[in-house]
């Protein structure tokens, strides 16, 4: 492994796991935990998750998988050139959305309204709560029993009051310190690969124009200088050349930027780089140019007519499931089935649903004539 900085997180000062186990002999504690994480169930269910579009609408859109592992592609570089912990970095990167509902946002939003008498539904905590608790794969302990820095980085935002909750995890929550330097990469890295990626989808839907795109002064830039390079490139290639080259500026600029805050602030430890302001992030132009992206992506795709039609449909489908199981829990499957805490089990059912299942699910309980 490359050499890491001193204010990295390493297997050395990892603060370990929740049941002690033996290092591993020919990994890092953090390649143990991506590995855990690859080999999870609600990992392979990642392929079947919308991230924007149902799973089924299409088979180039990308799904909460491939989403995933763009994160950790571009996690992973940024890390690396940093002298932070890569294989931290990737797990983290590759356990951020395990805890997703079917139908991406909308799934989500319904379900916590379903469950707002109920402690509410959060993405970020279910994600530790699979991996905390509800992957069944080791004899010894519920969970895969990640190191605490893993799962730390799992958490990107919380309340105050789940915050308390959390214990040693949701520290930094309330003495208002930052994530180690690698979580924070990874949540730049998610904002990266779904701006972007989102503008691939949206194109090759329909539902955005390139002609559209020419308010968002990054893509416009980049489109122009691709097409005053290659006067001749149209179609997808004209596309995908001018997101490979915004995805490079962005990350550039997050690599430069970071590096001018490490040595402006010069933590000497992890300890250090946890204070004050956080560390990682872009410069003003670039983070600038980033929001305006975002903004068109919401105006544009996310409030697109077409997608609210299917994010409606989506939230039908899981107040649907949701109300319907809690009426008659008997017909939950029987590990679901709990009377200490029925609503959080009928979430926990729920939420670990693919796209399509949850759709199949729903004809089962509510098609008359289907069984
Ligand atoms: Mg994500």
């Amino acid at each position: 492994m490359h050499e890491l900085a001193p204010y990295a997180v390493s297997s050395a000062n990892t603060r370990g796991r929740r049941y002690v186990e033996q290092t591993p002999s020919y990994r890092s504690e953090f390649q143990r935990d991506r590995d855990r994480i690859v080999h999870s169930t609600a990992f392979r269910r990642l392929e079947y998750k919308t991230q924007v579009f149902v799973n089924h609408e299409g088979d180039l859109f990308r799904t909460r998988l491939t989403h995933t592992l763009e994160v950790a592609q571009i996690a992973r570089g940024i890390a690396r050139v940093l002298g932070l912990n890569e294989d931290l970095a990737e797990a983290i990167s590759l356990a951020h959305d395990l805890g997703h509902t079917p139908f991406g946002h909308a799934g989500q939003d319904a379900l916590n309204a379903c469950m707002s008498n109920h402690g509410g539904f959060e993405h970020n905590l279910q994600s530790l709560r699979i991996v905390d608790r509800l992957e069944e794969r080791y004899a010894a302990f519920d969970g895969l029993n990640l190191c605490f820095e893993t799962r730390e980085g799992i958490i990107k935002h919380c309340s105050a009051e789940h915050a308390a909750m959390l214990g040693e995890l949701g520290e930094r929550f309330v003495d208002k310190t930052q994530a180690s330097l690698e979580a924070q990469i990874c949540n730049f890295a998610d904002e990266i690969a779904y701006n972007n990626h989102d503008v691939d989808d949206g194109l090759r839907s329909g539902l955005i124009s390139l002609e559209e795109l020419q308010e968002v002064g990054l893509f416009a830039h980049h489109v122009a200088a691709v097409r005053s390079a290659y006067p001749d490139i149209g179609g997808r290639r004209l596309i995908h050349e001018t997101i490979r080259r915004m995805i490079n500026v962005l990350v550039c600029d997050m690599i430069e930027k970071t590096a001018s805050n490490i040595t402006l602030h010069d933590p000497k430890t992890l300890v250090e780089a946890r204070l004050g302001l956080p560390l990682v992030g872009f410069s003003d132009e670039l983070r600038e140019a980033q929001r305006e992206l975002k903004r068109f992506l919401r105006n544009h795709l996310y409030q697109h007519f077409e997608v609210l039609r299917m994010t409606s449909k989506a939230r039908r489908i899981v107040s649907d499931l949701f109300g319907a199981f809690i009426s008659a829990p008997r017909m939950l499957p029987p590990q679901f089935q709990d009377e200490g805490n029925q609503p959080r089990r009928v979430a926990d059912y729920i939420a670990g649903m693919t796209d399509r299942y949850a759709m199949k699910e729903h004809r089962r309980l509510f098609a008359v004539g289907e069984i």
